[in-house]
């Protein structure tokens, strides 16, 4: 069946064509518009086969209507045949051309040439369809095909972007990620892994984890561990692991088990983290604080212990003297004399301990203190290990606290006995040495002059470049636990700095190692008292003194010490008492000698009182440790001096001369 529109305002010529078109096409539809704009309307509605198309109408004309067909995306597949007439058909065939048309009748029309033309069209109008479906269907495939290409594209591209993301993530990761199948075999280790454990990749790969076993956690553990991941579970826990150069590592591990869409556990990841340093660190700390609260402690015990000492002491001296040198008890009371000094030896070191312990410069003849040392070092060291010691004449004096020196002679002694693994030597030697400007260019920290050098030098194990590196850090030790604390080098290197001097230390492995220690040279001042000069004086006066101590028996044996060497004593129990005493005093009072710690009022707060009433009172202190009284580097202020309890009567005779400014 043809269908044919006819567009035409002339009814005549629209029967025309409709009877030529009912004999050439029986069956055919034939439609008709009477305008321009009906006729569009219908080829809209109807897509006929062929448009017959007037070109003068009302309204729009033909070629009008012909460019809107033409325009149309589905409408312009139908071939518009123009009907013109004959005299103006040249020009009306270019316009209509130009329009779009595809061809021409002339009328009137012929009643055989229409028929042909439109069975003609017809097919035009076929084979334009046939290619638009063509097009069409091809540009769905197209569409379709690039779309999905693209979709792929597009897909795979994120894909790859996200195992990038993650690749990176992975590798770059702090965490130790290891991924094994589901055998146990490893599959994929990060750098983190190759970092902490020495392992590289290509070792791990292909390996069972147990690789890493460090035989610290026993078979049971494992067995919880796989029994918790093949079952599906997350295992999370801390092991010791075994690195490939031996040593051991402590890691919190998160080991999850990896499903596959059918829910088959294809894979098992771990995530691990070395907290070696962590634990190492909080170990520190953890020591450090025990340090730090036992150190109160002790300091606390150590401050009453050193009262009831002083009171012992002081009383036995006493004694001592009250009976004659032959009394039967004589012997009974050296001995408790003895007890309570050498218990005076472990307040001591509580106080050391504590950091407590005064710290009183004195001029130091470094070669007699190391004599005196030796026979002490010599049981310190043990038999098996030679000490010698090779004393000098002609030394410069320095100017330390002995109780100092004394405990940085012994660090480094028990340091190089440590480093002796059977027998060896240790070998002190002391001389003057002259450091010139340009001298030690390497060594920053050495300052030209005159310095005093102790050298301890040992023929143990030595060390490598990178423990000398350390060894001065509070905490360094590579000794076992429970056999070094690493504070021995720490403590002989503050009391150096302390003292403004340096040190240098030479060792290699195997080679032994030789501290070299630079203490200043003390030049001398005329009115300095030293040691020796103290050690040979016992004394007496006849001065007052204002006692404060606010421990009776302290203050009971202090008074009589003082008395019995021809002190006049005026006691206070507590520091009101004193400036009550002191205010009502009709005399000059020569000294203040106090008690630092006391409940009401420290003592020198006291001092400062009294200060105001006694302008130029000299002040002693006395206390179990001197933190509160004396000023960086150990030095006092001018007027004040200080003696360590407990104090013997001849320590206390030495005090006071010097104490009284006469
Ligand atoms: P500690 O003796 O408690 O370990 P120190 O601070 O005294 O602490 O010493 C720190 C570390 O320095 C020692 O653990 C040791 O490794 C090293 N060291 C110190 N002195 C010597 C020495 N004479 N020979 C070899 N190593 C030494
Ligand atoms: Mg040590």
């Amino acid at each position: 069946m043809i269908k044919i529109l006819a567009i035409d305002d002339n009814q005549d010529i629209l029967t025309v064509l409709k009877n030529i078109i009912a004999d050439a096409f029986p069956g055919s539809k034939f439609l008709l518009a009477r305008s321009g704009q009906a006729g569009i309307e219908q080829a809209q509605a109807e897509d006929p086969d062929v448009i017959l198309l007037d070109i003068n109408m009302p309204g729009i004309d033909g070629f009008e209507v012909c460019r809107r067909l033409k325009k149309s995306d589905w409408l312009r597949d139908i071939p518009v045949i123009f009907l013109t007439g004959l005299n103006t058909c040249r020009e009306n065939r270019i316009k209509a051309l130009e329009a779009g048309a595809e061809a021409f009748l002339y009328k009137p029309i012929d009643e055989i040439e229409l028929p042909a033309q439109i069975r003609a069209m017809k097919k035009v109008k076929e084979a334009n369809r046939f290619h638009r479906m063509e097009k069409e269907q091809l540009a769905t495939l197209v569409g379709v095909r690039d779309r999905e290409l693209k979709e792929e594209l597009v897909g795979r591209k994120l894909a790859e972007e996200d195992r990038e993301r993650m690749t990176a993530a992975i590798e770059q990761a702090g965490e130790v990620i290891l991924i094994a199948d589901s055998a146990g075999i490893i599959q994929y280790v990060n750098p983190a892994f190759e970092k902490v454990t020495g392992y590289s990749r290509e070792e791990a790969i292909g390996q069972n984890p147990r690789i890493l076993k460090s035989g610290h956690q026993d078979l049971k553990f494992y067995k919880q561990l796989w029994k918790t991941i093949i079952s599906g579970g997350v295992w999370s826990g801390r092991m010791v692991n075994q690195k490939k150069d031996g040593t051991f590592y402590t890691e919190d591990a998160t080991i999850s088990p990896v499903r596959d869409a059918a829910g088959q556990i294809i894979n098992f990841v771990a995530v691990k983290r070395d907290i070696t340093e962590n634990l190492k660190l909080t170990d520190q700390l953890q020591q450090a604080q025990k340090m730090e609260s036992v150190g109160r402690l002790a300091g606390g015990v150590a401050h009453d212990f050193n009262n009831m000492l002083s009171v012992i002491l002081g009383f036995t001296e006493l004694a001592i003297e009250k009976l004659a040198p032959t009394h039967l008890i004589q012997d009974n009371l050296s001995e408790i004399y003895k007890a309570a000094k050498r218990s005076t030896g472990i307040v001591q070191q509580l106080l050391a301990f504590a950091r407590k312990q005064a710290i009183t410069p004195m001029v130091l003849n470094l070669n007699d203190t190391v004599t005196g040392m030796v026979k002490m070092l010599r049981r310190l060291i043990g038999e098996d290990i030679a000490l010698v010691w090779r004393p000098v004449t002609d030394l410069w004096p320095i100017m330390m606290d002995p109780s100092q020196f004394d405990q940085l002679l012994a660090n480094l002694c028990v340091n190089a006995r440590d480093a002796i693994h059977d027998v060896g030597t240790v070998t002190i030697e002391i001389e003057n040495v002259v450091i010139d400007e340009g001298y030690w260019v390497n060594q920053a920290c050495f300052l030209a002059g005159e310095f005093v050098k102790l050298t301890v030098k040992d023929t143990g194990c030595g060390m490598d470049r990178e423990t000398v590196d350390k060894i001065f850090e509070p905490f360094f030790t590579t000794k076992e636990t429970g056999k070094g604390t690493g504070l021995g080098l720490s403590t002989v290197y503050g009391i150096i700095k302390q003292n403004d001097g340096f040190v240098n230390v030479y060792s290699e492995l195997g080679q032994g190692t030789t501290f070299s220690i630079y203490l200043p040279r003390h030049v001398q001042k005329d009115c300095e008292i030293q040691l020796e000069d103290l050690e040979e004086s016992a004394g007496s006066g006849s001065e007052t003194i204002l006692l404060v101590e606010d421990d009776l028996s302290t203050l009971k044996m202090t008074t009589k010490l003082l008395e019995s060497m021809g002190y006049k004593v005026l006691p206070a129990i507590t520091p009101a008492k004193a400036i009550f005493l002191a205010n009502g005093y009709p005399e000059k009072i020569h000294l203040l000698m106090t008690d630092v710690i006391m409940p009401e009022m420290n003592g020198q707060d006291l001092a400062k009182k009294l200060l105001c009433i006694f302008p130029h009172i000299n002040r002693l202190f006395m206390s179990g440790y001197t933190s509160d009284v004396i000023s960086r580097h150990g030095v006092l202020e001018d007027g004040v001096h200080f003696i360590q309890k407990p104090f013997s009567r001849k320590s206390l005779a030495d005090k006071l001369k010097v104490a009284i400014d006469r």
